[in-house]
């Protein structure tokens, strides 16, 4: 696979859009009307949950941009209701969101990941 580009048209395909539909089995963690939370595949920390919304947004760009208030208040709220129900509050945890080729977004469908469960250390690399 290679990384995607933050903008364009949304893809029905796209493997998130697949495990919305439940046509790709995923562990769920938490869902309400605005997101879906379930563990990454391939997890670097010991809690390593991605967070989607339920909308067809590609990134954050056009999340950003065009989602309504309250798909973004509800999804920003999720991955912190998510994150505080896994616990890891304290002694802390590490949000991203890759946005387009130099960010090495792999799947065009907005998600947040929410690392914890150990230090991690300096932020770019
Ligand atoms: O931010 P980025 O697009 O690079 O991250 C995609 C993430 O989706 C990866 O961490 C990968 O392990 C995860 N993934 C997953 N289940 C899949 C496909 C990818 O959890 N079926």
């Amino acid at each position: 696979m290679t990384p995607v580009s933050a903008t364009g048209d949304y893809d029905d395909d796209n493997i998130f859009a697949k495990v919305l539909r439940g046509d790709i089995p995923s562990t769920k963690i938490y869902e309400d009307d605005w997101a879906y939370a379930f563990p990454d595949i391939n997890p670097q920390a010991p809690t390593h949950i991605l967070v989607i919304p339920k909308g067809k947004y590609r990134s954050w760009a056009d999340f950003s941009a065009t989602a309504t208030d309250a798909e973004i208040g509800g999804f920003i709220r999720a991955v912190g209701t998510v994150a505080r129900d896994a616990g890891l509050e304290e002694p802390g945890y590490r949000l991203l969101a890759n946005a387009g080729e130099d960010a090495h977004q792999m799947v065009p469908h907005l998600h947040v990941h929410i690392f914890g469960g150990r230090p991690m250390g300096p932020m770019l690399s």
